[in-house]
């Protein structure tokens, strides 16, 4: 039987409840314990699939094809294990599933009510993963903070929860904060005794209380936070801002928060956490060696989160490569033809990201050329990817309205087009080309060389695909298909023969680079445009480069 960790959140959203419950897995990971992280949120839409990236940053994708909230990538690049569709539920997807239930008459007779019928499928998903067998802990967060409207469903859960399981079971962990207040040079509690009083009016007692702070906790302040909410002074856990997020379980282990955990749950570790691997990658993380400059060409660069796995993925790269990867955000709208190279100047490398809609399309497609034009090593993603292709038809093969149909449904020259099982397809939900496809590469060719090996699997999230019929054209005029799907032959990789570093790919790289295990392509192109700095700053070095 596996136990049950809940993780609420107080006061505020945006305190990293996500971070703290990937930190606390983590710890309990190193401890050789088998461990899950699930999220529950109560928003309406059955996933976060049809969300706005202003809304709710990127939509992360699973190895099963799952759209899920972006802590799932924390999920996994601290974990170094995978997530599936029963990681993420919402509010909408337990009311689908209970709706579907009433229709096929499952509650004849009943009256179908939030109380018992939408918690007794909350809890039986809260449930789901700990059955298998496969972990000894489940770590829920919950979305959405103690007291709104819509997350009351899911405390009273965790409530019958706590009272159907045995005590030593279960666990809960509340997040709060401990605001400092300038004028009176002092530590606020009042807002986590107010939130601590709310959870537990709604039936939740917390075990634990987490406090997010920006200055220490003295020994009387944690006794206070103690005393006023009902818990052990040992179970008051500082968590003070942190200098990069991979910091926080090194902050939590000093901080007894696994410690007390276990206590709770009577659990025995076999070891004390074993995080060397994870140190020597703070280590290089917080003391780099050099650095490099990147460009991130986007549309929605204004919000960090909506290209969260991308961001982190260039963390993990930096550290492998040992320098700090600078991230200079480009908007792609605002690229012109009269500017593209001054907004690219001073740039070791050039990532254009994935997207969706014309918005933006046409200045990624002039920073690709500039980038191709000028050897900048080049990084395409999904629709970075269908932007380099189109650029080449356009200014290689001289098919000067080439385009995707995404685009422009007239163009003469679709070099991108609509998959064909997506022609049919209406719903917006849930119906893009998702999850994990294997990729089958050609030897010899940059991706073999960066990946190593013939046959990979990545994850997808596209409509779109490289129109074949052109296929011959281009590889004719210099770029190839160095990855195709072995059963389709659509088209995952392109690079450019004649270019130190041109690759873009049709899938999505990014969600699989941990910790433990950066993703190679992000490695090779922070390893190329480390080159492009070194070269750019001894011409000398380029030439002796260029000539070999
Ligand atoms: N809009 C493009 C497509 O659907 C690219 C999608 C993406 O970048 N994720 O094919």
């Amino acid at each position: 039987m596996a136990k049950y960790i809940f993780v609420t959140g107080g006061v505020t959203s945006s305190l990293g409840k996500g971070i703290i419950a990937a930190s606390l897995a983590k710890l309990l990971q190193a401890r050789g314990l088998r461990v899950t992280i699930q999220k529950f949120d109560p928003y309406i839409n059955v996933d976060p699939g049809t969300l706005n990236p202003y809304e709710h940053g990127e939509c992360y994708v699973t190895e099963d094809g799952a759209e899920t909230d972006l802590d799932l990538g924390h999920y996994e690049r601290f974990l170094n294990i995978y997530t599936s569709q029963a990681n993420n539920v919402t509010t909408g997807r337990i009311y689908q599933t209970v709706i579907n239930k009433e229709r096929e008459g499952a509650f004849l007779g009943k009256t179908v009510q939030v109380v018992p019928h939408i918690t007794d499928e909350i809890k039986r998903r809260m449930k789901l993963l700990g059955q298998t067998g496969e972990f000894d802990v489940v770590i829920t967060e919950l979305g959405g903070t103690v007291g709104d409207i819509e997350s009351l469903p899911f405390v009273e859960s965790v409530r019958q929860l706590q009272w159907e399981l045995p005590e030593e079971d279960t666990v809960v962990v509340h997040l709060t904060l401990i605001p400092y207040l300038k004028a009176a040079k002092e530590l606020k509690t009042k807002p986590t005794q107010h939130s601590v009083r709310m959870l537990s009016e709604e039936g939740v007692h917390p075990d634990i209380i987490v406090c997010r702070t920006e200055r220490s906790l003295s020994p009387e302040l944690k006794r206070k936070i103690a005393l006023f909410c009902n818990v052990k002074p040992e179970a008051v856990i500082e968590a003070a801002d942190a200098s990069t997020i991979y910091e926080v379980p090194v902050l939590m282990m000093r901080e007894g928060l696994d410690t007390i955990v276990l206590k709770k749950l009577n659990l025995t570790a076999t070891r004390e956490p074993e995080l060397s691997k994870w140190k020597q990658f703070l280590d290089k993380l917080k003391y780099p060696k050099g650095k490099v400059s990147i460009g991130l060409v986007g549309k929605y660069i204004e919000l960090q989160d909506a290209y969260k796995s991308i961001l982190e993925s260039f963390i993990h790269a930096g550290a492998m490569n040992e320098c700090q990867v600078q991230v200079h955000n480009v908007h792609s709208e605002y690229i012109t033809a009269d500017n593209v190279a001054e907004k690219l100047a001073g740039l070791d490398g050039l990532l254009v990201a994935p997207g969706f809609g014309h918005r933006g399309v046409e200045g990624k497609i002039m920073a690709v050329r500039c980038a191709r034009e000028n050897k900048l090593p080049f990084f395409g993603i999904c629709l970075g990817m269908q932007m380099a292709a189109i650029e080449f038809a356009r200014n290689v093969l001289g098919k000067e309205l080439a385009n995707s149909t995404e685009m422009d449904p007239q163009t003469p020259h679709p070099v991108i087009d609509l998959m064909d099982e997506q022609k049919k397809v209406t719903a917006k939900g849930g119906t893009m080309r998702l999850g994990a496809y294997p990729c089958h590469i050609v030897k010899g060719s940059l991706a073999h060389r960066i990946y190593g090996q013939e046959q990979i699997k990545e994850r997808h999230r596209h409509r779109w695909e490289f129109n074949n019929k052109y296929l011959d054209d281009f590889e004719k005029a210099g770029m190839m298909a160095s990855g195709k799907n072995p059963a389709t032959g659509l088209v995952e990789i392109i690079e450019l023969t004649e270019h130190p570093f041109f690759i873009g790919v049709q899938y999505h790289p990014e969600l699989k680079s941990t910790v433990e295990n950066p993703q190679p392509l992000f490695v090779e192109f922070i390893k190329a445009s480390l080159q492009h700095a070194e070269n750019r700053l001894t011409p000398s070095a380029a030439r002796a480069a260029s000539l070999r």
